[in-house]
Formats: C-alpha cells, structure tokens, sequence
C-alpha cells in the first residue's frame, strides 16, 4: 500500500484511488520566461518519480502539467527583446522540454498551454459569478473569497488571520474589491499587453484560474493527485481549491503532495544573490542523471542544499552503480556457463529482499533516498557474488534487477559509450560492404546504430563522410 503526505490533513495516509487502477495526476508547471531553473527541476523530477512508481506499480497514470505561457514576466521579457509574447513562451518550452530530456522527464499525457484555454476560463468564470462566487467591477473579476466556507483548508490558515495580514497588503486600485481576501480571476487588459475578449471585457486571466480549468478538462472534476513546490500551497492551491469546488460542489483533489525548496549554498536561490543556475548551465558541467540522482537523494519533502561537492558525491557514486552494470555485463558477455546454479537460484531469492526494501521505502511516500540506499546494497550484493566464474543467467538476473529498480527511479543504467574513430570507420566499412551485396536492411541498420551515437553519416561522391553530431 502506498502511503502519500497530504498535505491537506498534514499526514501520511493510504492512498486509494478514485477509480481502480488509475491515477489522475496534476503538477502545476513553469512559467515560461526564460531557461528553466535547478528549483523548477525539483518538482519535475519529484512528480516524474512518482509516476514512475504508480507505474511500475501496476497503475495507469494520467498526467497532466501545465505551462504557464501569459504572465507578466513573459510580457516583461517580451517587451525587452522587442518580440511577441508568445515568441518568448514558445522558445522556452521547446527549452524545458530539452531540458527536460535530460533530466530523463517523461512528458506528460498532456502539457496544456494557458492561452490555449481560455475559453474554458471564461466558463468556469461565468459559472462562478451565476453562482454567486465572483463579482466583476470595472473589467475586472474577483472570487468572492468569504463565501467559500472551506477556504484556507490547505494552508490551514485562518480567515480572520489572513484579513490581518493581508490589510497592509492592499494595493492602490484594489480598492474596487468588496474584501481584500478577494483575489482575481480576470484583469482588464494594459496597453501592449496579449488580450483576449470577454462578457467583462477585453483582458487576460488571473493566474490561479488556468489550473482549476486544465486539470477538470483533461481529468475530470476530481482528481487523485494534485502537486507542486510548497510555495504554491498558499494562495495558489488555496485558490484553485475555491474556484474548482465552488464550481463543482465536489472536492477537487484527495492527495495534495508538495516538494520542499531547494537551496544553494545554504541560501535561496536568487538572482540578486548571483547564487543562480539554470538546468542548461549545469548540463555543460554534469549528465543531467547526475542532477536526478542528486535530487532523490533528499525526501522530496526535505529541504536540499545545492552545492559543487554534493553534485561530485553524486557523480561518483552514480558512477558505482553504472560501473556494477558494466561489469555484470561483462560477466554475462564471458560467461562459461549459461545457466543457473542451485547456489545461483538461492542468491537470487536473497536478493529480493533488496526490492522489497526499495519498494517499502517508496511505498512510504516515496522516500527516493532509502530506496536508492537499497539499490546501493543490491550493487554491493552483486559485486561481491557474481564473479567471472558465475553463469551468465547469475549476472543477468541481478544486472536486470539493478537497471529495473533504476528505472523506476528514471536512472539510465547503460553508460554512454564514446565511439572510438576507429570503431566507427570499421562499421563504416561493414556497411559499404553490405550495401555491394544489396544487405540494405543491414546497411540502414549500421546507420541507424551510429545515429544512435550521435554519428550522422554523409554519402558523398568521394565516399562516405562522418561527424559527431
Ligand atoms: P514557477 O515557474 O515559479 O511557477 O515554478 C514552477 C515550479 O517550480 C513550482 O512548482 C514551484 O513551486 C517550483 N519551484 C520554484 N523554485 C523552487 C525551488 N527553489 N525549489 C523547489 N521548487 C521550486
Ligand atoms: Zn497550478
């Protein structure tokens, strides 16, 4: 059974689907403005994680996540570099994207785009103002937020409290609100800015609004999973809580997962601070694995410091797990025997108590960092039985079970291999040699094997040509 943190009960409770089998997940994305950075990638890779598991563990997960594509930041960036808006949030999400490819993210079922919904916006608006929920004034619209009796159910804040604090916060031209808890679902539009027309006029909606609509269009009007970095636990996913059940009149979503900060150097990340990094500038140090590993080596719920030496540690020991691989391989590759032992068989059956820990440890909301301590005592186990003496059946099974736990965890195990010139020209020879006995399926074979490699091949008047792509 596995056993989630809610954050909404602030415990850990079991987790039961709303429908047998599937999960309907939802995590709030990035705002696309520029590259992504190291913190936007810890949620990234915390909700892949998960995925992963509820997969492996037999479930059919839908996954949706959003991105952010009309924010002022956007705007902002935009009108810098002299461009459209949508210029600036179509390049950055074709860069997440690599980034995150990196990172090994599955994309999601489906990533919906803001301003790709916003005609779903207007009816969830439409519908909260009939139901009494929202007000408009002066082409603005606001959620009415005292007449939503549960809110503050998440952040476990108290009406009364936050109008104390909030008082200070009330902004010149907010004055319009009835209440200054109210917060907006639709603001006019400003000169430059994108607009689209609506009952209340020409404007763009509020940020929290997009969530409540993307997740009930893609998963329905309740889901199992909603998550995000914990700062989002207030106002945002306090808000899209009022907008969907006000709506719908049902709870929105059971299990509410937030990610802990992560931090460089002891500080928060910021730019003032020059203490910075985007995935893109780390990936000219690091294999982007190296990040992944990083980050589940900390509970997603742990705050995790970002530093050179943790990412080194990280690195090496990364490298134990796919050095044990490479040796199993090889083992296998020159095995004497092919099949099991009975010693053999018996060391297997051993062994699966090192999946049981690693499957009690993400059963126990996903605690990646004992898990991967249980992959580590797996790669000890087979470093020291599998020998050159072992069947090749011995190293398989236990290689397997290392790349199969890995894989839960999205770690790739196989190391990437450099291509010696030489190798390349010998395959380049064998494929010429192919294509004179019209063996096509095995010259297009060759080139795919070194397209694989990053190898493009050219076929030229003077011969085949090659280069590292
Ligand atoms: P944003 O683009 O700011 O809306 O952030 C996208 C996601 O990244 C949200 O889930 C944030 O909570 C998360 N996030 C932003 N900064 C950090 C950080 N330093 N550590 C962990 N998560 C973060
Ligand atoms: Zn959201």
């Amino acid at each position: 059974m596995i056993r989630i943190y809610n954050t909404l009960h602030k415990k850990k409770e079991d987790f039961i689907p709303l429908e047998e089998g599937k999960v309907r997940m939802y995590v709030c994305g990035p705002t696309v403005y520029n590259f992504i950075h190291i913190g936007n990638a810890r949620p990234m890779i915390v909700f892949d994680t998960v995925r992963r598991y509820m997969e492996h563990k037999g479930y059919e997960v839908n996954f949706v996540s959003n991105f952010t594509d009309v924010d002022d930041k956007i705007i902002k960036k935009a009108i810098e570099e002299d461009v459209p808006s949508e210029e600036i949030s179509r390049r950055y999400i074709d860069e997440c994207k690599k980034d995150m490819e990196g990172m090994n993210i599955k994309p999601a079922t489906v990533h919906p785009l803001a301003t790709q919904e916003i005609d779903g916006m207007l009816d969830m608006i439409g519908t909260l103002i009939e139901k009494g929920y929202a007000y408009a004034v002066n082409g603005t619209v606001y959620y009415r937020t005292r007449k939503f009796k549960e809110y503050g159910k998440l952040s476990h804040k108290n009406l009364d409290d936050l109008q104390a604090g909030n008082r200070a916060l009330l902004v010149s031209g907010e004055d319009e609100k009835e209440d200054p808890l109210d917060f907006v679902l639709w603001k006019p539009k400003k000169e430059g800015e994108p607009y689209w027309t609506s009952p209340w006029g020409d404007g763009r909606p509020g940020w929290h609004i997009e969530c409540s609509v993307m997740s009930c269009k893609y998963l329905g009007e309740q889901i199992d999973i909603h998550g995000g970095g914990e700062d989002l636990v207030f106002p945002h996913h306090e808000n899209e809580i009022a907008q969907s059940e006000a709506c719908s009149g049902k709870e929105f979503a059971r299990y509410w997962m937030h990610n802990a900060f992560l931090n460089i150097d002891n500080k928060k990340m910021s730019k003032s601070l020059g203490n910075f990094f985007t995935v893109r500038e780390i990936s000219e140090k690091y294999d982007l694995q190296v990040l992944r590993f990083f980050m589940l080596n900390a509970h997603y719920r742990s705050p995790l410091n970002f530093s050179a030496e943790l990412m080194e540690a990280s690195q090496n020991a990364l490298e134990r797990i796919l050095t044990a691989v490479d040796n199993l391989k090889f083992i296998s590759e020159h095995a004497k025997t092919e099949s099991l032992t009975e010693e053999e068989s018996g060391k297997i059956k051993e062994a699966e108590h090192f999946e049981e820990a690693f499957d009690a440890s993400m059963d126990d909301d996903f605690n990646t960092a004992d898990a991967i301590t249980a992959v580590f005592d797996l790669v000890k186990y087979a470093n020291t039985n599998v020998r050159e003496g072992s069947s090749r059946a011995f190293a398989d099974a236990l290689g397997e079970k290392i790349k199969e736990l890995c894989d839960i965890l999205g770690i790739i195990t196989e190391k990437k291999e450099e291509l010696l010139d030489s190798d390349i020209e010998a395959l380049i020879k064998e494929r010429q040699s192919a294509r004179k006995e019209k063996n096509f399926a095995r010259a297009d074979e060759i080139r795919g094997l070194l397209l694989e490699k990053g190898i493009v091949l050219e076929d030229t008047r003077e011969g085949v040509k090659w280069k590292r792509a």
